[in-house]
């Protein structure tokens, strides 16, 4: 038999630290190495699959799909890609969408977006686009430079211009900052960041800052979307109605998605031959999400608050827990004693997969993981953090 692991090592870049685990199979919450076995997910595979792992109705809509009409490219009209906008647009209340691969790529058509609408209605000078300090972006050049973490701002050289920092809370720095400014950027709660949730007053002034100077509003909800924390969209969380919102990871169920959602004020900003991106609302891809869109019932959603709060019941006053954080099934823990890198390496050991981001464990389990898993996976975590 070939060594996978020796041959991704010869062959793959080494852009990931990958943890000493060969995936073979997964369902539901439950996957099986090459040995046989089994380890219960807190990840999604970083927030993506959402329905957990093959899900019955999702592999069926790909794989007819996939035997149906697998690419036209974009100059045809096909019909997951439309369906899927109109449930997308239906849903949140958005008036288009446009469809890219990730999140980076959303992010990226979102910062074009505001460039241009701004450029359209106020001429050059406000193409500055603000973000928080902490914030994570992508890992295109351009989202490189929206990120706000200094750790990112290295070797690529040069950067693309015209983004400026600010620290959460900071509504002084804000408004200075806001001046030529046409975006300002947030995720509602930074996931790669350390799990933290943004404060509900800082977002709802800095919301209102935005509107009254017509500046755009973007929420990057890449993360954070998709059922993430107990809504559709965390912004409903927050009471705000974002101009433009980035969706991603979840979105898809598995296959690679982004999508930028645009308020009716904005969503014509960009024409034919502005924008595009070869493989955005691929056919295949999109009946994929349409699954995720219809078994994201409010059911569902509620039961994701519901799972959420079982999980802070579990690790509140755990030994060797520090602090939890985050919304719905998207937790990040302070351990008191142990390394969170330490954490998920005993953790696989231990039959359990979970995240890190920073300092913090993070957990984002399949929204549809059943009590008894949960329960399970909890009891392996907390056994981790107290020894
Ligand atoms: C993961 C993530 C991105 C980048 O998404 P990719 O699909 O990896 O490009 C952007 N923003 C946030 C908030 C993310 O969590």
């Amino acid at each position: 038999m070939d060594d996978i692991k020796a041959i991704d090592s010869q062959y793959v870049m080494h852009t990931y630290a990958r943890f000493d685990l060969l995936i073979e199979s997964g369902k539901g919450a439950v996957c099986r190495d090459d040995k046989g076995k089994e380890y219960i997910d807190f990840t999604s595979g970083i927030g993506v699959n959402c329905l957990g792992w093959c899900d019955d109705d999702w592999a069926a809509a790909v794989a007819k799909q996939a035997a149906t009409l697998s690419h036209t490219s974009n100059l045809f009209y096909t019909r997951p890609c439309a369906l899927l906008a109109r449930k997308l647009c239906e849903r949140t209340g958005y008036a288009k969408v446009f469809f890219g691969n990730s999140g980076a790529e959303a992010n990226e058509g979102a910062i074009k977006l505001a460039r241009k609408y701004s450029f359209d209605k106020y001429g050059e000078g406000r193409s500055k686009v603000v973000t928080l300090v902490n914030s994570f972006h992508g890992r295109t050049i351009s989202t490189l430079s929206a990120t706000g973490q200094d750790g990112y701002h290295k070797w690529f050289f040069p950067f693309t211009g015209g983004f400026a920092y600010v620290a959460a809370g900071d509504l002084d720095a804000l408004e200075r900052e806001l001046d030529d400014a046409c975006a300002l950027i947030v995720e509602f709660v930074q996931g790669e960041g350390g799990v933290v949730a943004l404060d509900r007053d800082f977002a709802i002034k800095a919301y209102e800052m935005c509107k009254s100077r017509d500046v755009l509003f973007i929420a990057d909800e890449v993360q954070t979307g998709m059922g993430r924390t107990g809504a559709l969209l965390a912004s409903e969380l927050y009471g705000v109605k974002p101009d433009v919102t980035t969706l991603a990871k979840g979105l898809g169920g598995g296959l690679p998605i982004g999508a930028v959602l645009a308020d009716k004020a904005v969503a014509d900003t960009l024409g034919a031959g502005m924008h595009g991106s070869t493989f955005g609302g691929n056919p295949v891809v999109a009946a994929g999400a349409n699954v995720v869109m219809d078994k994201l019932t409010d059911e569902l959603l509620a039961d994701v608050r519901r799972k959420g709060d079982l999980i802070r019941a579990r690790l509140d006053g755990a030994d060797g827990v520090a602090s939890v954080s985050g919304l719905g099934m998207m937790v990040g823990i302070l351990p008191t004693h142990k390394k969170a890198a330490d954490i998920a390496r005993e953790a696989i050991a231990g039959g359990l997969l979970v995240l890190t981001a920073k300092d913090r464990v993070r957990l984002l389990p399949p929204l549809t993981i059943d009590d008894d898993t949960l329960a399970a996976g909890m009891d392996i975590l907390i056994r981790i953090l107290r020894g």
